[in-house]
């Protein structure tokens, strides 16, 4: 992961990134909401259920950003760098420049979930949320 990343934005100075893969993903996740909303959106052209899934794609990947921005700003408030937050095939990740010192902070980094209200962590599937275990195993930047 970080070759080939493509930077879609930078948000509170850390770069966001999308490796290939995610694009794969995000292709495959709009193909798979059209046919979902084209179901649900019975009497609308397909081009409205394509606009929708398109946008609840989007907004899934939001959601991720934010939930990944959330441990992203607190290892940064406990003293850890953040090189990149990185979305790719499985999820996201927030890449950190070295592992926490303490149990506390690193339970304080794990716990940070901005983006995850209850009802949207609920529909994330199982790997999305590889930030906080992958970073520990992240080369200083
Ligand atoms: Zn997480």
């Amino acid at each position: 992961m970080g070759t080939g990343s493509i930077q879609l934005a930078r948000l509170f100075g850390i770069r966001i990134g999308a490796s290939p893969s995610w694009f794969v993903v995000l292709f495959l996740m709009i193909y798979y909401l059209s046919g979902v909303f084209d179901t649900a959106l019975e009497g609308y052209s397909n081009d409205t259920s394509y606009v929708v899934a398109v946008i609840g794609a989007l907004l899934f990947f939001v959601s991720l950003v934010l939930h990944e921005l959330g441990h992203a700003l607190v290892a940064r408030r406990n003293g850890i760098g953040v090189s990149s937050i990185e979305l790719w095939f499985f999820g996201g990740l927030a890449k950190l420049t070295r592992d926490p010192t303490t149990p506390g902070v690193d339970f304080r980094i794990s716990a940070a979930r901005l983006g995850h209200p209850g009802l949207a962590y609920g529909t994330l599937p199982a790997g999305t949320d590889t930030g906080a275990i992958v970073a520990r195993h992240t080369p200083p930047v």
